[in-house]
């Protein structure tokens, strides 16, 4: 058993952590954060240095990387600035993957080049006001009319639509036997007429945020339909595969951060005539966030090397997911511990960690669904 990465892998990651240091700074992250503005200025830096590119075929302009590749980018990504991280993540995700996996022949053509010079912003329109957890008991209806589709309904929580150019839209568009059964997934343009986008506010993830959106007669054509009509829920559950390794791998990353600002707060903070982290009750905080992280890591390169083997479980994909988001929630709530009064003030970036993380444990399939997964493959 190899736990290492190739010399090319750790080329790489130099190579972004450099980038990043220059274009994606704490204080940049702080001021995108404070000011509730897109990091646009690092997303568009990471298009020129090719790495939208880096799962995508050569043929496309891409360069073909690995799941190990992608979790490298994900994590040095989310060290930096998790909002950055989960745009760059919808865009390889439901731009990329879903187009590469899913798509015909002309909408790979027409969509992975421009994915890859970083022209285009991909969101995903998934979970309604009444279908969260049970996400397949969606009720967004599209209706077959002459050349195409008409769109009715509401999403809630469609992260980053109002900064996208394509929505990956779950529809309705049968009733079969099961709910999972007449799911048909599009490629919607959000500029369409019809289209109603509402900001939500929220305790984290300011930078870019989530939305609700209405659809009310949003006309599609038919060439916008992602895969097969009325089967489109077995894709579904491969995006929300390729999301877990994504968000868990740029989730260990801000844990991360949040973990090295802590440690470098205790190691110069002084009470009592010496360094806090010289108190056990810091240090053992210390080094149980090491452990967790250590974890997390574990997790999220042996899931993307089970990916990349083709022997990736639902189950794998949830003890992952449940780790991470715990872990990283878990980092920041002792990181914030550790600074004191400090860590509860908007100027240190603990409080940020802390708001971010508190999504881990509930967007993409919450902690308790993680569980049932998990118990259920016990055979519970
Ligand atoms: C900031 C943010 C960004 C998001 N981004 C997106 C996005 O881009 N696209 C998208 O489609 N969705 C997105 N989501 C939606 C997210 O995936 C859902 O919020 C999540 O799946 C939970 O659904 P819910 O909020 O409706 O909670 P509910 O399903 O109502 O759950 C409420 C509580 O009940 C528990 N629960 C429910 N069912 C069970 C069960 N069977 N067993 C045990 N406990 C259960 C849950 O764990 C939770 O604690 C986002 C959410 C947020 C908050």
């Amino acid at each position: 058993m190899d736990f290492s990465f190739t010399s090319d892998q750790e080329t790489q990651r130099n190579h972004l952590k450099e980038l990043l240091d220059e274009v994606c700074p704490p204080e940049y992250a702080e001021s995108c954060d404070n000011e509730a503005r897109p990091p646009r200025e690092a997303y568009e830096a990471l298009a020129k240095h090719g790495w939208f590119g880096l799962i995508l075929p050569v043929e496309y302009g891409g360069t073909g990387g690995s799941a190990i590749d992608l979790a490298i980018l994900l994590e040095e990504a989310g060290r930096h600035f998790e909002e950055l991280a989960m745009w760059l993540f919808r865009t390889l995700t439901y731009g990329g993957y879903a187009v590469m996996q899913h798509g015909t022949r002309e909408q790979q053509q027409a969509l992975l080049p421009k994915v890859v010079r970083g022209e285009l912003s991909f969101c995903f329109g998934l979970t309604e006001p009444h279908s969260g957890s049970d996400a397949a008991a969606l009720a967004t209806r599209a209706t077959a009319v002459a050349g195409g589709y008409v769109i009715n309904g509401q999403k809630v929580f469609t992260s980053g639509m109002d900064i996208s150019d394509y929505c990956l839209l779950v529809t309705r568009t049968s009733t079969g036997a099961k709910k999972q059964q007449g799911v048909t997934n599009f490629l919607v343009d959000t500029g369409l007429p019809g289209i109603e986008v509402r900001k939500i506010k929220t305790l984290g993830q300011r930078a870019i945020g989530t939305t609700q959106v209405f659809y009310t007669n949003v006309k599609v054509a038919a060439s916008a339909v992602l895969g097969t009509v009325d089967q489109g829920w077995e894709a579904v559950d491969s995006y929300l595969w390729y999301e877990r390794l994504c968000l868990s791998a740029a989730r260990t990353g801000a844990a991360t951060a949040a973990f090295e600002y802590a440690l470098e707060y205790a190691k110069n903070r002084q009470q009592f005539g010496r360094p806090i982290g010289k108190f056990q009750a810091i240090s053992h905080k210390l080094a149980d966030m090491k452990v967790l992280l250590d974890v997390s890591r574990m997790l999220v390169y042996r899931f993307a090397w089970l990916m990349s083997q083709g022997k990736a479980t639902r189950v794998d994909a949830a003890v992952l997911k449940l780790h991470t988001g715990e872990a990283y929630k878990a980092v920041s709530d002792m990181g914030l511990q550790i600074l004191g009064g400090y860590g509860y003030c908007m100027e240190y970036p603990m409080q940020r960690f802390f708001r971010d993380s508190r999504l881990a444990t509930i967007g993409a399939g919450t902690s308790e669904i993680q569980r049932n997964i998990i118990a259920r493959g016990l055979g519970l």
